[in-house]
């Protein structure tokens, strides 16, 4: 226990002075940040290099309420300045809390801030002092592999990178560690860690070092002038020496290791020393994540061009959140006419999303549905969807009476939401029968080999809806399907019919499709019509329905209905 100290008041200001001068002469020679805090007289005082790190005025400054308030993370805040008030009224002796303050940046840091209180004469609280550690993964060495820690490597790419030219940055992790830990105990994963980090040692070269960054993420600076080849290599070694050790421990636990290579050059070099390490840590983040979700157990060459497809990626699924949260904003269905063959009647009309981002860029459905499915977010936007459409078709049947309109639904909405209680629910509340629903489905190969999803299948053709195979022609399609699925409606992909179009053997096979489709009672669409001489090469195939640009592009609402309107210019060409 620390004997309570006190002061006499002659001495007060000295005091503070000589304590800020001791702290600072000891600074240099510590990581973390020593401080002095005269409670009495308001003034802080903290080692310089805290500034480089925290969102700091200047290492001594008055108004410390004031200034702690805009460098503490607001969740903490509260926290800290009760803890403090205890202190200044003489209720605590001592502080210690773990919060966050905020980085140069604006990042939260964890801190642990230590303090004990100093007392004058009278017993009133005056001077707190004490330290400050970061206690985030700023970690300069690792005791359980043995290893220099992130905050090492830091270090030394800061002090490296002015003179550094070329080096390469090989982030290694170990494929489902959790599952190891999860399955064997945090000792044995303790121990794999350790061998791991041997092994990854005696493999490198004399200029190459080894670092342990997080739980099981290894980072190899290559300082040796290491080709990509001879990276390669050194994965490949450090790769069966994990092998063998996976071997010599009976096959216990069995675990692959993944690469993400990173070159020096790879990163942008007018920055300033710390915004390339960010830069470096962030793609080897990105190539080791990259590996892992090209199947693990191998090693990623960072390719700027995947790097943007990244970003592009997480820029539309941030709009896309945006969107879904400003009530569907920048969504809008555009409405295409399925047109009945014999007489060219207006039979449907396919709903088909288009969306457009806030800054005003317009997003192919191509590029933005499979980022919907992905984030899960096709379930909300899927009903959103279905709403919509039914919204239009009931506006629709007011002068066409017999009028369907056909939905696209994603594999995904059907193995992961009531679909069936979805489409049930929402035709209900737009007051119209199942029968003017086509649900719009793509061969994918999980319709046909997935138990649930034929169950909802079945149920939705119980229910009335009809149900049309989209995109036949195209990746899974098999004739055997069009059998077991039982379809109402067979469309065929525009690819497919381009190339029937084109080539002798595809249009005796399109014609031949078209028969069978025929004999067992089904409807076809042909899709992607753009002219008169597509048009009357394929009507004489004798398909149920067309559609595609030669009648009209998929338009907005209200054109679309000012077109098909008995009452607005009616002709369907
Ligand atoms: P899909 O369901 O096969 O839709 C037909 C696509 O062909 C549409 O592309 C349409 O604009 C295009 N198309 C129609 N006629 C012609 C033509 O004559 N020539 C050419 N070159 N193209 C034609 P879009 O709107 O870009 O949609 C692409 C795909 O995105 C759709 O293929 C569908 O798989 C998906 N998609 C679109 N909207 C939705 C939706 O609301 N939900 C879901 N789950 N998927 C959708
Ligand atoms: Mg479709
Ligand atoms: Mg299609």
């Amino acid at each position: 226990m620390m004997k309570e100290l006190t002061i006499g008041m002659d001495d007060d200001k000295l005091l503070f002075d000589r304590y800020c001068e001791i702290a600072s002469s000891f600074a240099p020679c510590m990581n973390d940040y020593l401080y002095v805090y005269n409670l009495a007289e308001d003034i802080y005082y903290i080692s310089e290099k805290a500034v480089d790190r925290f969102l700091l005025p200047t290492n001594i400054f008055s108004n410390v309420g004031e200034v702690l308030s805009k460098l503490t993370h607001p969740d903490d805040f509260d926290v800290l300045e009760e803890d403090i008030a205890q202190v200044m009224a003489g209720k605590k002796d001592s502080h210690n809390l773990e919060y966050r303050w905020l980085g140069r940046e604006g990042s939260p840091i964890w801190i642990n801030c230590k303090g004990n209180v100093l007392k004058d004469k009278n017993g009133a609280p005056y001077i707190m002092m004490g330290c400050i550690n970061e206690i985030g993964n700023k970690q300069k060495a690792d005791n359980i592999s043995g290893l220099l820690g992130e905050s090492a490597l830091h270090d030394n790419v800061i002090r490296l990178l002015p003179t550094l030219n070329d080096a390469m940055f090989l982030r290694i992790g170990i494929d489902d560690f959790k599952i190891i830990n999860e399955r064997h105990g945090m000792e044995y994963g303790n121990f794999i860690l350790r061998e791991v980090a041997n092994r990854m040692q005696h493999c490198v070269g004399p200029l190459q070092q080894v670092y342990r960054i997080v739980s099981d993420e290894f980072m190899i600076l290559d300082l040796s002038g290491a080709d990509y080849e001879e990276m390669h290599r050194l994965y490949h070694r450090i790769r069966s020496s994990i092998d063998e050790m996976v071997a010599s421990e009976h096959y216990k636990a069995i675990y692959t290791i993944s690469g993400g290579l990173v070159e020096l050059r790879d990163v942008d070099s007018s920055q300033s020393e710390y915004d390339r390490y960010s830069e470096i840590m962030k793609l080897s983040e990105f190539a080791l994540t990259e590996a892992k979700l090209r199947g693990k157990n191998q090693l990623y060459y960072f390719r700027p061009e995947d790097y943007s497809a990244f970003l592009r990626k997480r820029y539309i699924r941030g709009c896309l959140r945006k969107s879904l949260s400003d009530n569907f904003q920048g969504f809008e269905l555009h409405f295409q006419p399925i047109i009945m063959t014999s007489g060219e009647f207006l039979f449907a009309a396919e709903s088909l999303l288009r969306f457009t981002t806030p800054s005003g860029e317009h997003i192919s459905p191509i590029e933005f549905i499979p980022i919907l499915e992905d984030s899960g977010m096709i379930i909300p936007v899927g009903k959103w969807i279905l709403r919509n459409a039914l919204e239009m078709c009931r506006r629709c049947r007011e002068f066409s009476p017999d009028f369907m309109i056909s939905v696209n639904f994603s594999y995904i909405q059907l193995l992961k939401s009531p679909v069936y209680e979805d489409v049930r629910r929402a035709l209900e509340e737009a007051d119209l029968p199942p029968s003017c629903l086509i649900v719009e489905l793509t061969e994918s190969g999980h319709l046909e080999n997935s138990p649930a999803i034929q169950n909802v299948w079945q149920k939705l053709r119980s229910l009335g809806v009809n149900i049309a195979l989209d995109d036949f022609g195209t990746g899974y399609s098999n004739l055997l399907n069009i059998g077991n699925l039982k379809p109402n409606i067979v469309k065929i992909d525009r690819g497919f019919t381009i190339k029937a179009l084109q080539n002798s053997y595809e249009y005796e096979l399109l014609i031949h499709v078209i028969k069978m489709v025929h004999s067992i009672g089904l409807n076809l669409v042909i899709e992607g019509i753009e002219n008169r001489m597509e048009l009357a090469q394929i009507t004489a195939m004798n398909p149920d329905y067309i559609q595609g640009y030669y009648y009209s592009k998929p338009c907005p609402k209200d054109e679309f209905i000012l077109k098909y309107h008995p009452a607005g210019p009616r002709t369907i060409a």
